[in-house]
């Protein structure tokens, strides 16, 4: 298979699973590394920020800086700056995510009594009534609504799955027709951020994921080759265009192996 320059990784169900680390993962990307390849983790998780992320990945034994980790959770300031400008901020979500919007210099909206330009959702682990009354009466008086991602669930430790990001925008959406802007896969901005901070080429880079829809459309849409890991999917979805797919991360590394003997 061809080799790259950069190597994209999607982190949950791909590096690890939960808090277990796949099998491979701490490998291949040290062998990335010996190789002098660029690599950087995508993931769309709203709750972590990218250095709590960073820890995580240096406690599977994966040396990995906060600047490697790009995700919703650090740029959503960032990202609500470029669109709309220093903006009056409702966020459901989680502290990390408030810290974003508010080192960026946003104001942070209260209550329905303070104005609101922009109501930003990502995962809320407190999540209640309230807070979906108070985003829905927002919007309706003329604020923009922000997905950190669209996600409706997250796999935990026992394969079953709890609510993500896209679940509580759909609450939202059931009350009041609108269309989130969206920070996180499929959407461009993460890949696109992730070209920027390490001067990478689309032709020389791949997007590594085992989901179709984030992972893969996200990172064709951006550009990008993709790597499609396959083991909890039964076949590749019809309308899927993918470049490379394997069943998990050991078979893709003896693939590069062999392409570097040939
Ligand atoms: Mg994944």
């Amino acid at each position: 298979m061809k080799q790259f320059e950069g190597y994209l990784f999607d982190l949950d169900g791909t590096i690890y699973a939960g808090t277990k680390l796949i099998n491979g993962a701490a490998e291949l990307v040290e062998s990335l590394k010996e190789d002098g390849k660029m690599i950087a983790f995508l993931t769309n998780n709203s709750t972590l920020s990218a250095e709590r992320i960073a820890v995580k990945l240096q406690t599977f034994g994966i040396q990995a800086t906060e600047e490697q980790i790009v995700c919703p959770t650090d740029i959503a300031g960032k990202y609500l700056t470029q669109l709309f400008g220093r903006s009056n901020v409702y966020v459901i979500g989680s502290e990390h995510l408030t810290d974003s919007v508010v080192k960026e210099g946003h104001i942070l909206s209260e209550d329905l009594n303070t104005p609101c330009d922009v109501v930003l959702v990502g995962r809320d682990l407190n999540f209640h009534y309230q807070k979906l009354e108070d985003a829905v009466l927002h919007i309706q008086r003329g604020a923009k609504l922000v997905a950190t991602n669209l996600d409706y669930n997250h796999p935990i430790d026992t394969g079953e799955a709890v609510p993500e990001t896209g679940a509580l925008i759909a609450a939202i959406q059931r009350t009041v027709q609108v269309e989130p802007y969206v920070i996180g896969k499929p959407a461009s901005y993460l890949f696109n951020e992730a070209l920027e901070r390490f001067q990478l080429n689309p032709n020389e880079t791949v997007m590594v994921g085992d989901n179709p829809y984030t992972d893969i459309k996200g990172g064709r849409n951006a550009g990008l080759s993709t790597i499609l890991l396959m083991e909890h999917l039964k076949k590749v979805p019809d309308d899927l265009l993918v470049d490379y797919t394997f069943s998990n991360l050991k078979e893709l590394m003896d693939a590069m192996y062999m392409a570097e003997e040939a």
